[in-house]
């Protein structure tokens, strides 16, 4: 605490990032980082963006990546905003769609950082209970008022709506914003991005920091109805005009321009998913149906915190939430298939030692 605090800094509790620990062996399965490196040719990119042009500011629109990014989308370059992580992406979409006259809504178990961006702005929010089996109900959404934001899939649950559940959620808050966050869309959800031509309120935001494993790049993007990433701009132009540097531009660019690279990790991710739930089931675990690249898990005879801590002292570090309804669950990473099968001996002794 300090005495020179504004009283807004008094007010806030920070989002708590999953630990990036230096343990040597460490299987790191906390933090929904991809176990594959990202396409050969956005480090190529990344490199040669590495040189004396540095000196220059990058381009603030990031015409180009915007450019690639709505080619492959499908949409126009108007329709793309672009920002550092789409964590910044969130913060300028809460700052620009989301604060109005009736709460914004979203479910009670979801992406953490969203009450925080809350707080900062001075955002009204009402939580929404998942159902009993963890699931998103559109239907306890669709006679409130205020603008929305659900995870698809949900995080921590990984559990997906179809894009006819979030065509019904846009259209019954036709008024307000319904924003999309498709951080882990890319492991089996279907993209809302079509919608975008029928639904003006509704907008997208998704990363590179999972299905292209380049969380350590820092680069997001959102698109819309051109109306709504003007007001994105605004507040990006009213807060950092450069939020993506040249090598982040660049690296960006050639990962979306490396789709077989793309496509063959996230596969792979999709494979170990399958395995890691049948091996987890055998342990008597019980595990959400994911569409996301990690699992939701609880086990009958041992709760979460247990199990975590089970695991850290064996070097496998997964992460573990104390909020209610959560408390007794783990999200796991959807890691290699080294990764996973050292995750599962260590579950197989952890299990066997307290059964
Ligand atoms: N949305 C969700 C649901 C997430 O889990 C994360 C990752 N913590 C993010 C957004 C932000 O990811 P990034 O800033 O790396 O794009």
């Amino acid at each position: 605490m300090s005495r020179f605090w504004s009283e807004l800094v008094h007010g806030l509790s920070p989002y708590v990032p999953g630990e990036q620990p230096q343990i040597p062996g460490l299987v790191k399965l906390n933090t929904n980082e991809s176990p594959f490196g990202p396409s050969p040719k956005a480090i190529e990119a990344i490199r040669a963006a590495a040189a004396d042009t540095l000196r220059l500011y990058p381009d603030p629109q990031a015409t180009r990546l915007r450019e690639v990014l709505a080619a492959y989308h499908k949409v126009s370059p108007e329709q793309v905003f672009v920002g550092n992580g789409s964590d910044e992406v969130l913060a300028h979409t809460f700052a620009a769609l989301l604060k109005q006259p009736a709460p914004l809504l979203f479910p009670d178990v979801t992406y953490s950082f969203y009450p925080v961006y809350c707080r900062l702005l001075g955002i009204d929010y009402a939580t929404v209970p998942l159902d009993a089996e963890m699931r998103v109900r559109i239907d306890d959404y669709v006679d409130r008022p205020g603008p929305v934001i659900v995870a698809n899939p949900n995080a921590p649950t990984g559990i997906a709506l179809s894009r006819a559940e979030i065509a019904r959620l846009a259209a019954a808050h036709s008024d307000v914003a319904v924003v999309i966050d498709e951080a882990y869309v890319d492991f089996g959800a279907e993209t809302a991005i079509p919608l975008i031509r029928e639904h003006p309120n509704l907008l997208v935001v998704q990363t590179m920091s999972k299905s292209r494993a380049l969380a350590g790049l820092r680069v997001g993007y959102a698109i819309g109805a051109a109306g709504l990433i003007e007001g994105l701009t605004r507040v990006k132009d009213s807060f950092n005009s450069y939020p993506l540097g040249r090598p982040a531009q660049a690296g960006a660019i050639a990962s979306i321009e490396d789709d077989a690279h793309f496509q063959q990790a996230r596969v792979a991710i999709m494979q170990n998913r399958a395995d890691l739930t049948a091996a987890l089931v055998r342990l008597g675990f019980e595990v959400l149906p994911s569409s996301a690249n990690f699992v939701f898990v609880r086990h009958p005879d041992h709760s979460g915190q247990a199990l975590a801590t089970a695991l850290r002292q064996r070097a496998v570090l997964v992460r573990h939430f104390t909020a209610p309804r959560i408390a007794d669950y783990l999200r796991i990473t959807i890691g290699s298939e080294t990764e996973l099968a050292r995750l599962t001996d260590a579950l197989h002794e952890v299990l066997a030692q307290n059964g």
